[in-house]
């Protein structure tokens, strides 16, 4: 059984904490809520006045903060975590912070011979509750190893990101994906009601194809990420397509802002000479445009 300070009992937090308890472990919370300090305590845990106090002698102190300030000020602030906690102690923060920031408050607790762990959460409160969340983890391999069954008490999934900061950056990468998808997920339902479709079949069919199964699972592996470019499906046949679903969005009057962009984008193939290359060849072709740093 370790001793855990825990700051920030929010949507996450808190049924974070509540599964730490349940893991037997002692968990002295904070949080600025006073509503979400009286439900810890009625899950069972302790509290402090401070971040610093919920970190006294404590094995871990583990951070769950809505951002970069938050856990800035939790961690530096007056009456902050580095104050009490323990020199042989890990900061684990589980946040959505900029990886930069990320790898400043690492340095700093270097500083002061504190270690962390970025350990930044996939899913949502709904698999937080039951102790089921995915955690990405940016860690020395030793610490990666202390953490473990900590995070085992919270989630079912642990990936070792590949060092310090890797999960803060995994998280960021992750979300980009997600974030942009679920606004391009809208649109699209948005138009398919738009031109008159059923919805639940038209979520059985994409659920079928590349367009609901993803790319990173479908059509990447077998082609762009082997170093293929030879068409399956080729760019030109895609940039009609989208043409068509550009044309047919205007007619009716539904916006597709993400899906003109994206034709912007087939169009730069084209011009490079590209228009015969299967369409995942839009990620070499945007891979070779970065210019290395
Ligand atoms: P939340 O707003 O519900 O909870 C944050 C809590 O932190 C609040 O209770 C607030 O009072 C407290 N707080 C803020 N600053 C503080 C400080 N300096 N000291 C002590 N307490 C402080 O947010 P959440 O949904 O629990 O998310 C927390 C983090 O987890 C965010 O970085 C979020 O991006 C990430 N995340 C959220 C989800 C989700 O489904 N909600 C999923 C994955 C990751």
């Amino acid at each position: 059984m370790a001793k855990i300070g825990f700051i920030g009992l929010g949507a996450m937090g808190l049924c974070m904490a509540r599964n730490l308890i349940k893991g037997g472990h002692e968990v002295i919370g904070f949080d600025f809520s006073e509503v979400a300090m009286d439900a810890h305590v009625k899950n069972g845990g302790d509290i402090a006045i401070s971040a610093a106090e919920a970190s006294a002698e404590a094995s871990f102190s583990i951070a769950m903060l809505p951002n970069g300030d938050a856990v800035k000020q939790a961690v530096f602030g007056p009456s902050g975590i580095v104050e009490k906690l323990p020199k042989d102690s890990l900061f684990i923060d589980m946040s959505t912070i900029h990886p930069l920031e990320t790898d400043q408050i690492r340095q700093d607790l270097r500083a002061q011979s504190i270690s962390m762990v970025d350990a930044p959460v996939g899913r949502t409160s709904v698999e937080a509750e039951k102790g089921e969340s995915l955690f990405m983890v940016g860690a020395e391999k030793c610490d990666f190893k202390i953490v473990q069954p900590i995070l085992a008490c919270m989630g079912d999934t642990f990936i070792d990101c590949g060092g310090p900061g890797t999960g803060s950056r995994m998280k960021i990468v992750n979300n980009l994906m997600t974030t942009s998808l679920n606004v391009l997920t809208a649109q699209v339902l948005t138009f398919s009601d738009a031109t008159g479709l059923d919805r639940n079949i038209a979520l059985q069919v994409m659920g079928g194809t590349a367009a609901g199964r993803g790319h990173m699972t479908t059509t990447y592996p077998s082609k762009v990420l082997r170093g293929d470019l030879e068409p399956a499906f080729m760019i030109d046949l895609a940039k009609k397509d989208l043409d068509i679903a550009i044309k047919f969005s205007k007619a009716l009057d539904v916006p597709i802002s993400l899906a003109i962009q994206a034709e912007e984008i087939y169009a730069d193939a084209q011009a490079e000479g590209r228009g015969g290359q299967d369409w995942t060849a839009i990620f070499d072709m945007l891979l070779k445009k970065q210019i290395p740093k």
